[in-house]
């Protein structure tokens, strides 16, 4: 939850060799003409650190789906993170509930609790 780090020319040129220029994600599909991209394996959100270990040499294609995966796992981090903090909003209280400062009595006359 630090600030996002790159990975560096050094560390995607060992993962670029290292793949052998076959998709890192697992489709085992060649990278041919397409953009090829450095994923952080463990989001850098997560503590993901650049370093070759947690650097994926992914077609553009893979990438888009894993980060759009990633994001899923992130947002449900933040959302943790704020409720932990108590910074959710408020949920509005169902008139009439046992919750609500009103009581509705049988007769239509409505006291407050
Ligand atoms: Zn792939």
């Amino acid at each position: 939850m630090t600030d996002r780090m790159e990975f560096p020319v050094k560390v995607r040129k060992a993962a670029y060799d290292r793949s052998g220029g076959i998709c890192e994600c697992g489709c085992g599909v060649p990278f041919g003409k397409e953009r090829v991209e450095y994923d952080h394996d463990i989001p850098a959100y997560h503590g993901g650190k650049p370093t070759l270990e947690n650097c994926r040499a992914l077609r553009w294609s893979c990438h888009k789906v894993k980060t759009a995966q990633d994001m899923q796992a992130i947002k449900k981090t933040r959302r943790i993170i704020k409720k932990q903090r108590g910074l959710t909003a408020q949920k509005a209280t169902i008139p009439g509930s046992k919750n609500s400062h009103f009581k509705k009595k049988l007769d239509g006359t409505v006291i407050k609790r």
